[in-house]
């Protein structure tokens, strides 16, 4: 199942041999599998035949960037990455094992969220491009989150959900309207080290209870995105939230602007998976 090629390349990059491996499931984009190395480590594997190869190099130094916080999240290790001769993608990581939420660990997810979110920048973007799922993630510095949020994240979603038949010019029409009202829906606030996909799936508390981020989308934004997606598809402890808000606070009103927020998220998955998720924008953007 591992193809050929990346076992092969792992095997010359590092000098020790795949021993064993046992595919795992979860993911929503990549093949993946626990696998043993002759050196003893345990290691996950992901793969992808079809992406943009580049995709994993992209999501390692995401991950880089997201350790450098030095925040009391765990973020995996990188062994290695890279494409084989067959456009097959690989990233090679320390294989964390999934345990479950001691008393104080949800607590401590939200500080350690909020200390990351205390890492900024002068302004929002990245110094590179990477991606959402499998989908391009333009990163364009801009020195306001208006500017970022509708040219960086709903203006390419939009043109591709519209290219490709899935929203039409009557949701377009509202969502130039929303624009225009964005300076009183956003509070300013400085552009915050995001992990960029931080829903239920992307993250676990480990065998120690220690909360770990994977799989990031790693950019300098509004906080506010990040929490808002944390509530969209739920899975975090009320905790956390206490947490989180206690260490940095929100601005009031939140709730209200978080739908808002959410349709970079719900942008993205009507481009990958189209339905209901279309219904959803379409909703939100009706009231504009
Ligand atoms: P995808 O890029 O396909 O969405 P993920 O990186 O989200 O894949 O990984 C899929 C699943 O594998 C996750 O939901 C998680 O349960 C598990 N996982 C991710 N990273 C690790 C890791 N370093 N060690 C062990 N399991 C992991």
């Amino acid at each position: 199942m591992i193809p050929d090629s990346v076992t092969q390349q792992i095997q010359q990059s590092l000098g020790s041999n795949i021993e064993s491996s046992q595919s795992v499931s979860g993911g929503s984009i990549n093949r993946a599998a626990k696998v043993t190395l002759s050196d003893g480590r345990t290691c996950f594997l992901k793969w992808n035949t079809t992406a943009d190869p580049h995709m994993f190099e992209v999501e390692e130094k995401g991950l880089e960037l997201l350790k450098s916080a030095n925040t009391s999240l765990r973020v995996p290790d990188v062994f290695a990455t890279g494409k084989t001769e067959t456009d097959t993608g690989y990233l090679l990581q320390e294989f964390i094992t999934e345990g479950r939420s001691e008393p104080t660990s949800a607590q401590e997810f939200g500080q350690a969220l909020a200390t990351m979110h205390q890492h900024h920048e002068d302004r929002y973007g990245l110094d590179h491009d990477n991606y959402i799922g499998k989908l391009p993630q333009s990163n364009d510095w801009h020195d306001n989150w208006i500017d970022f949020f509708v040219e960086e994240r709903m203006q390419p979603q939009l043109k591709m959900a519209t290219d490709a038949g899935k929203l039409g010019s009557s949701t377009v029409a509202r969502f130039e309207s929303m624009y225009k009202q964005l300076p009183d829906i956003f509070p300013e606030e400085p552009p915050s080290l995001l992990h960029g996909d931080l829903w239920g799936g992307n993250y676990f508390f480990d065998e120690t209870g220690q909360a770990t981020i994977y799989d990031p989308a790693v950019y300098y934004g509004h906080r506010e995105i990040e929490l808002a997606f944390t509530h969209l598809f739920g899975g975090f402890p009320r905790a956390f939230y206490d947490s989180y808000e206690e260490a940095y606070p929100l601005e009031s009103g939140f709730s209200q602007r978080k739908d808002v927020y959410n349709l970079y998220p719900l942008l993205v998955h009507t481009n990958l998976f189209g339905g209901s998720y279309a219904r959803q924008v379409e909703g939100i953007v009706k009231q504009f």
